[in-house]
């Protein structure tokens, strides 16, 4: 954020606010309040839509160099699971992947993004959303329940239990995601009667209106994926009959607040048992190498050292979803194999793995 926004940017911008009100200040406030201390803080939080136009000359090169995306590129989308090469569950007997999710950032059209939301434009986000979440029918169908109608150890429980976001932090509370909390944040649960816990979620006005996300045990990523894609349509179709869409173009693809998360608004992410290879040298490189990213198992602020880390896609701009599943499915795959491999004791290396990609 600092590299980007020089001086001369920072005067030509400084007068300028898009209709929402949000001004360049406003963009770079969890950068400027907290620094880049905080795990998940890329310094900057686009207001609306327009932020991304009316303040280009800072967003385009922040975008460049973390999406290593051109300001004349278009991002591609494809969510259909039909398309993906191969399709095995990578783990069958659940033995290395021990749950698999995957996530998608999504705007409401028309609506500014949370940090930039009023207490009433936060209520008609979950007024839209509570709308098209009560039409899903079948393995999807479930119960939306607000933040305000839960007591805190419900909230706990669904925290520890992976289902919902955390309470506001540091960093979301200087991005302006907390305000008026939790008033009008909730969440929406499917009811799967096969495996007793939720599989289809749907987040309201966290940091973005909607993520929406499909989770289950094992590795059958495939199974996930195709789950969510027809979560996604369903949800889409809802939209579209409340005089609404998933704001999306053809540069940006789904256009949410952070940056970091333009393009598929996608992390597929695989909790993944890797004991030994974790402890080599160069671990962390090697995945970034092969596009991935490694985090703790309770998520992004998450340091234990358990063993059992949550594996996700790197990128989210310049790739469709389904090329981003394959990379995860042929990367989980490698890993699990090198941890194979240690445990027969022979001889891995990470820091000479995939040197070229
Ligand atoms: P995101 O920002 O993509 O929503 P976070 O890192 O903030 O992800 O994690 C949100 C929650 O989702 C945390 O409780 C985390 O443990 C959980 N989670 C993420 N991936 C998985 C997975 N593959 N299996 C189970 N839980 C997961
Ligand atoms: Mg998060």
């Amino acid at each position: 954020m600092r590299k980007h926004l020089t001086p001369e940017v920072f005067a030509q911008l400084k007068v300028l606010r898009t209709s929402n009100n949000y001004t360049i200040n406003d963009v770079i406030k969890s950068g400027t309040a907290c620094g880049y201390s905080l795990p998940r803080n890329m310094g900057c939080m686009a207001g609306d839509y327009e932020s991304y136009q009316i303040f280009k000359p800072f967003f385009d090169p922040v975008i460049r160099e973390y999406h290593d995306f051109s300001p004349t590129s278009r991002h591609t989308t494809d969510i259909d699971p039909g398309h993906l090469k191969s399709q095995p569950n990578l783990d069958p007997n659940s033995e290395y992947v021990l749950s698999t999710r995957i996530r998608v950032s999504r705007s409401i059209s028309g609506l500014p993004f949370p940090p930039a939301s009023s207490r009433g434009q936060r209520r008609t986000v979950e007024d839209v959303s509570k709308k098209c979440v009560s039409r899903l029918s079948g393995d999807l169908a479930g119960m939306y329940i607000s933040l305000n109608d839960m007591t805190n150890s419900e909230n706990d429980d669904l925290i520890q239990r992976h289902l919902l976001f955390d309470n506001p932090d540091e960093w979301s509370i200087t991005a302006g995601l907390s305000k008026d909390w939790p008033d009008a944040r909730g969440i929406y649960m499917n009811v799967d009667d096969v495996e007793d816990t939720p599989d289809f979620i749907v987040w309201v006005n966290e940091e973005d209106h909607l993520r929406i996300m499909t989770m289950k045990k094992g590795g059958d990523i495939a199974a996930v994926f195709e789950k969510l894609a027809r979560g996604l349509n369903e949800i889409e179709e809802g939209l579209k009959a409340e005089g609404h869409d998933f704001l999306h173009d053809h540069h940006l693809g789904y256009v949410v607040g952070c940056p970091s998360n333009l393009g598929t608004g996608m992390r597929a992410s695989m909790h993944v048992k890797l004991i030994r290879l974790s402890k080599l040298e160069g671990f962390n490189e090697m995945c970034v190498r092969m596009g991935l990213e490694v985090r703790g198992k309770h998520g992004e602020t998450d340091k234990s050292k358990s063993g059992i880390f949550d594996i996700s896609n790197r990128h989210r701009l310049g790739f469709s979803e389904v090329e981003l599943i394959q990379l995860m499915i042929d990367g989980v795959t490698e890993l699990v194999s090198m941890e194979k491999d240690l445990e027969k004791g022979l001889h891995v290396d990470c820091r000479e793995k995939f040197q070229k990609v």
